[in-house]
């Protein structure tokens, strides 16, 4: 399967701001963003474009797939698939990212990062509702408890991101037990309740040309 495999610090300073991709890293001085806060790249510096309507909608669109990790064409199926739903499409769209088993995980504070949280999925470290899912992209749905197996009950990366992550707690529509290594997704997020600074709009306006 496609993925890409340059270095995710090089996407924050495209984007010009952290996206959080690495963990504690990004809390650290070694944060590449904090360092060089410019474009990647031999003129990264020196860049200083007009950049045109559409050039606005593509770098929100690429900062969402960049946060949430997704590539190009599972994303465009998203935004059809939300489009098709009832309500806002932006919403709708930020709602399933959201609801992804992967971004879950990483909310709840199972993971230091959504690369790492797609990755321990994949490795089948997780059960939805007694079920062993190995499926980053499965979509929740509300009242499913997401558990850690308890084959990987002792997995020291699990337990590494709890402690040093509050995630989980400051969200209304997730339900976290640190003791029990469970959660539980409450309802479906709403706009106002997901901590991203995309501006949903110009990634709708983007694809409906
Ligand atoms: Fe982005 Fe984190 Fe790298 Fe900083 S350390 S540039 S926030 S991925």
């Amino acid at each position: 399967m496609a993925r890409y495999r340059d270095a995710n610090c090089k996407l924050c300073r495209r984007e010009g701001e952290k996206l959080f991709l690495k963990g504690s890293r990004c809390f650290s001085e070694k944060c590449a963003f904090d360092r060089r806060a410019y474009p990647p790249g031999q003129h990264g510096k020196n860049i200083r474009r007009k950049v045109s309507e559409y050039g606005l909608q593509l770098r929100e669109k690429q900062k969402a797939r960049r946060i949430y990790g997704i590539l190009e064409k599972q994303f465009r199926n998203y935004f059809f698939k939300a489009a098709k739903l009832k309500g806002i499409t932006g919403e709708n769209l930020l709602a399933m990212l959201e609801c992804r088993l992967d971004n879950v995980v990483y909310r709840l504070g199972f993971a230091p990062s959504r690369k790492s949280a797609r990755q321990l999925v994949l490795h089948r470290h997780f059960m939805i509702n007694g079920r062993t899912v190995s499926i980053p992209s499965y979509q929740l749905k509300p009242k499913d408890i997401i558990k850690v197996r308890d084959k990987s009950a002792n997995l020291e990366i699990i337990h590494d991101a709890l402690k040093a992550s509050g995630r989980g707690t400051d969200l209304t529509w997730l339900r976290v037990d640190k003791a029990k290594l469970e959660g539980e997704l409450l309802e479906v997020p709403r706009r106002e309740d997901i901590p991203v600074t995309v501006q949903e709009q110009l990634i709708i306006e983007l694809y409906s040309k």
